[in-house]
């Protein structure tokens, strides 16, 4: 297994601590909003990360926090904190908006066949574990207090850049609205550990601490959460590129300097989706989440098809012609594998042939367009047909495309069916009206009864979701 490394900046060969097993450990979402299909693809990149590693013998062990404090509006500890952002805009407490974020995040992920990490830890679940960490950093001489804040030192490090040779103006790409100055910092790159005194004085959720009533910063709780289930030193870190600086710098400067060793060997960074205005973000006003492609009618999976077929380390561009081009491409695909007759016997030398062929394919740094393209090697080659179909089965336990699940065959019965049409009628005259909200109504009325209607230019169609 090969991957490329963001901290040597080169493709190298996976040796984990302690063979044969995997300690993985993944930025988990900010839970204030949906999460939009830019988030998901880093997810999906992951999750096939940690399905190729299982496919190639690693025992992997993969934990996820739930950041559901102290991610500010800017990734550099200004601004408010998102959670109250969320709070304020849906008129309801801090831990109901973690909750049903959280819970509408796992649905997304199911939909995608993104498998939940073995471990899955929300940050206010681990205040105590945070503080010892602060405190063991201000007795080793790491961290300060200052303006009643406690602030990470990052001029005592040897090398605090350490994804290489980045300049300050690309890193702080990563600071992603207004950076004001805090006077309290001896260094420009110090970050928070621990807040006591906020611009935010109604910051929702604060806890006591040997500093005074306050609340943690970003960075530490990935930190913490992944020693506390994944030990001193950890094989390997991902998260979305912009992750890189300053969330992913900040947990190796105050990781290393709290253990005194090397904490973790590989990171892992996805590239960013973007749409054509640019990169997606939640900030934005408007944007795509899983419901909204199911509500244009387009199947979660094919969304997953798409990721898959570009390489996790390059930039990728959404459009809808592209996903409608990957839905046709999709759907002939399934066609030729459920045409495909479980004839004769499995070869069970031909099945190992072929997915050591798709572990050295996907296993060099996660090609998973390779992957594809073994894939209908696979239908095209002259096995028989129960062979081809155990292959299948093998290779989707890393794609996760449902390869070999029949598409449900709609029963409708009559009463349903004319209910739906007399739904779409009345919708039609309410666009006709210029009626959008009733329009609009209508069909969120529908999609909550799991029917999904579709305008297309042979008129409106409907499924169920
Ligand atoms: P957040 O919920 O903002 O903390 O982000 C969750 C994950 O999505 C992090 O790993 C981010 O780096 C990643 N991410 C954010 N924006 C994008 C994007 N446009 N494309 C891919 N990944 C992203
Ligand atoms: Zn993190």
């Amino acid at each position: 297994m090969k991957i490329y490394n963001s901290l040597t900046r080169n493709i190298e060969e996976f040796v984990p601590n302690e063979p044969g097993k995997v300690s993985m450990y993944t930025c988990g979402p900010t839970v204030y909003h949906y999460a939009h299909i830019g988030n998901l693809r880093s997810y999906i990149c992951e999750d096939v990360l940690e399905k190729i590693l299982r496919f190639s013998g690693f025992d992997v062990k993969r934990v996820m926090n739930i950041t559901d404090v102290g991610h500010l509006a800017s990734d550099a500890d200004t601004g408010e904190d998102k959670m109250l952002k969320g709070a304020k805009r849906e008129h309801k407490s801090v831990m109901e908006i973690a909750q049903f974020y959280t819970d509408a995040f796992f649905s997304d992920c199911a939909k995608l066949n993104i498998k939940t990490p073995d471990v899955v830890e929300p940050a206010t679940n681990c205040i105590p574990e945070f503080i010892n960490m602060i405190e063991g950093l201000l007795e080793k001489g790491y961290a300060y207090k200052a303006g009643e804040n406690v602030y990470f030192d990052t001029s005592r490090l040897k090398e605090y850049y350490v994804f290489g040779n980045q300049n300050e103006e690309e890193l702080m790409v990563g600071v992603r609205d207004d950076v004001s100055e805090d006077i309290n910092k001896r260094n420009k790159n110090d970050f928070v550990l621990w807040f006591t005194k906020s611009k935010f004085e109604d910051q929702a959720l604060k806890w006591e601490s040997p500093w005074g009533v306050g609340y943690p910063g970003w960075h530490i709780e990935c930190s913490c959460i992944g020693m506390k289930h994944l030990g001193n030193r950890m094989d390997i870190h991902c998260g979305g590129v912009d992750n890189m600086f300053p969330h992913h710098t900040n947990e190796i400067a105050q990781s290393e300097s709290y253990l005194g060793h090397k904490w973790c060997n590989y990171w892992f960074h996805v590239h960013h989706l973007n749409d054509e205005t640019g990169k997606m973000s939640k900030s934005k006003g408007e944007f795509l989440t899983v419901s909204l492609l199911e509500s244009k009618g387009y199947d979660p999976i094919v969304y997953r098809m798409f990721a898959l077929q570009s390489h996790y380390r390059k930039p990728l561009t959404f459009s809808y012609d592209t996903l409608d081009q990957t839905t046709a491409t999709y759907k002939k695909l399934k066609n030729r594998i459920l045409s495909v007759k479980a004839d004769g016997q499995a070869d069970e030398a031909a099945v190992k042939e072929w997915h050591d062929k798709f572990a050295d394919a996907v296993g060099n740094d996660c090609n998973t367009a390779m992957g594809l393209t073994l894939l209908y090697d696979v239908l095209k080659s002259d096995l028989n047909g129960a062979t081809k179909l155990k292959i299948i089965e093998d290779y989707d336990t890393v794609l996760s495309l449902n390869l070999l699940k029949e598409d449900k065959k709609e029963e409708v019965d009559d009463e349903l069916s004319a209910y739906i049409e007399e739904k779409i009628a009345q919708r039609a005259q309410a666009k006709k009206d210029k009626d959008f909200a009733t329009a609009d109504a209508i069909r969120d009325e529908l999609a909550a009864k799991g029917i999904i209607i579709k305008d297309t230019r042979e008129g409106v169609t409907w499924s169920r979701a």
